[in-house]
């Protein structure tokens, strides 16, 4: 055995109709800060997640009666209890994903928290609709129904955050899950877990399935008692999704990729704009759906913007995650740190210039951390629209920062990608921000700051970003069933 096999691995089970089961089958997990294999997640197929449906079916008549009120306090609940776990928690995000212990700190592990509270509390303010035509004697009202068994995916970026993003909206509405974390990170999943029954919550309502996509995840999304699927992770596999459930006719909320771009007008307030595009183009490691990856600026700043944007790019520090001093952690993988190298490979091999980070400057690592999957900072000029480092999603700490002229320029040149997520707009000019903020097409829009969120309004993107938005309302609506009586009187 090596010596990443010699140390005691961490081994996860199934968590379905209540209790921990054991797989017949494993895959290995990395600590990507290390390259070391330290955990085991159950590679599950078809029997786990049948049995997991199973559970989550047998669960609905009781979970779906409760009031929300009661699956409120319960919900409530389980956030005080991930809340009394919170530094442990945080430690296992970092370990499993790689990002700083910083970010899982005040990031990933207070949003599950959250996410619970929020949702806790937004089912029990929701009214329906009510009309009258009084000429017909008649009055018409909505009422909304849970679903049924609810199929949530969630990716490796947030695992937590995005887990229970789905998890606390499901339930509130009175649905039960079966859940399939990322295959890369599924540690904290787990151990929320163990934390349900404390909470109340009854066995079956929350299940969760460990495994690949291409296994576990298809099972989910092909078996006909799952009417519904939450998914965020990449375009391609919502394409695959969107196959594979459609002789169901299944309802999906698709949550994908980005290629966000940063317009930066020359009336913009640089000492506000550049820490806060910097943050958004290399916070998480690159890796959230939301980050900046293409910078427009106007220009008359352009050279300043450029200058003054490296050098504080350079200021963030790369290395061992669970240092607290630490900006940048490790990526998800050995092949995500590859194809995240090759953009930047392919941006010189057109005569693009790399200011700083990868190839350009020295990355020194502890000793500890020599194997692991890290990466500087690295900004990237002079790139052309056609290029793929402009057009294709990267998900990793490469920003490219281009130059323009006008208003009209920039909307179509920012619009020119597949993409339609989130967009940032700097300027001090109010008619500006919103004359270009209704142009974009893209389902989030932040003038002068990045990332600041409203759980009540809508999230989500346009184009190949997405079908569906989540929300206080929106998420309502996805996981409940709407119908429209009319009575006569
Ligand atoms: P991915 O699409 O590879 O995987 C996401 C999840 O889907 C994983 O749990 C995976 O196991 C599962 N999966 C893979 N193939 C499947 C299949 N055939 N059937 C069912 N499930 C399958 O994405 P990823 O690499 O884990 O995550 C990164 C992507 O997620 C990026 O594109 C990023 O932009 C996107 N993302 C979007 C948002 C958003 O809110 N819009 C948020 C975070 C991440």
């Amino acid at each position: 055995p090596t010596m990443a096999h010699s140390k005691a691995l961490l081994v996860l089970e199934n968590f379905i109709g209540g209790k921990f089961v054991p797989c017949s089958s494993y895959i290995d997990s990395y600590n990507p800060s290390t390259g070391d294999v330290y955990c085991r997640v159950p590679d599950s197929g078809k029997e786990e997640v049948e049995a997991a449906i199973k559970a989550a079916k047998d669960a609905f008549p009781i979970w779906s009666s409760k009031s929300p009120l009661e699956r409120s306090q319960i919900m409530n609940k389980l956030a005080d209890l991930i809340e009394h776990d919170l530094e442990a928690f945080a430690q296992a995000e970092s370990k499993d994903q790689g990002k700083t212990i910083t970010f899982a700190r005040t990031v990933d592990i207070p949003r599950a928290v959250h996410n619970f509270r929020f949702f806790a509390s937004s089912i029990l303010h929701h009214v329906t609709e009510c009309t009258e035509m009084p000429a017909m004697g008649c009055v018409h009202y909505t009422s909304r129904a849970p679903v049924g068994v609810a199929g949530l995916i969630s990716p490796w970026n947030l695992p937590l955050y995005l887990l229970t993003w789905k998890i606390a909206p499901a339930i509130a509405c009175g649905n039960t899950v079966v859940a399939k974390p990322s295959e890369m990170t599924s540690v904290t999943a787990w151990m929320m877990c163990k934390l349900l029954e404390k909470a109340g919550v009854p066995p079956g309502v929350v299940n969760v399935v460990f495994g690949t996509g291409a296994k576990a995840g298809e099972a989910l999304v092909c078996h006909p008692d799952v009417p519904l699927i939450s998914f965020t992770g990449s375009t391609r596999t919502a394409q695959r999704i969107t196959e594979r459930s459609a002789p169901h006719c299944k309802r999906l909320s698709l949550e994908l990729g980005g290629k966000n771009p940063a317009i930066i007008f020359d009336d913009a307030d640089l000492s506000q704009c550049i820490p806060t595009t910097v943050r958004s183009s290399f916070a998480n490691q690159g890796e959230i759906c939301l980050c900046t990856s293409r910078i427009f600026v106007q220009r008359g700043i352009y050279s300043e913007f450029l200058k003054r944007f490296v050098a504080e790019a350079k200021k963030w520090k790369t290395g061992n995650p669970s240092d607290p001093t630490i900006d940048v952690g490790a990526l998800i993988s050995k092949e995500h740190l590859e194809k995240v190298r090759s953009y930047v490979k392919k941006a010189q091999a057109e005569g693009a210039r790399v200011l700083c980070g990868e190839g350009v400057d020295p990355l020194a690592l502890p000793p500890g951390n020599q194997k692991g999957y890290f990466m500087l900072p690295t900004v990237i000029a002079e790139v052309k629209d056609d290029s793929c480092c402009m057009q294709e999603e990267i998900f990793g700490p490469v920003t490219c920062v281009v130059a323009f002229d006008t208003e009209e320029e920039v909307i179509r040149r920012a619009n020119g990608v597949k993409y339609g997520l989130a967009a940032t707009v700097w300027s001090g000019n109010v008619g500006r921000v919103h004359r270009v903020a209704h142009r974009l097409q893209s389902g989030l829009v932040w003038t002068n700051c990045w990332l600041v969120r409203d759980l009540n309004l809508p999230f989500g993107g346009m184009k190949a970003s997405g079908i569906g938005r989540e929300g206080a309302k929106d998420s309502y609506e996805f996981f409940t069933e709407v119908k429209t009586i009319t009575i006569k009187h």
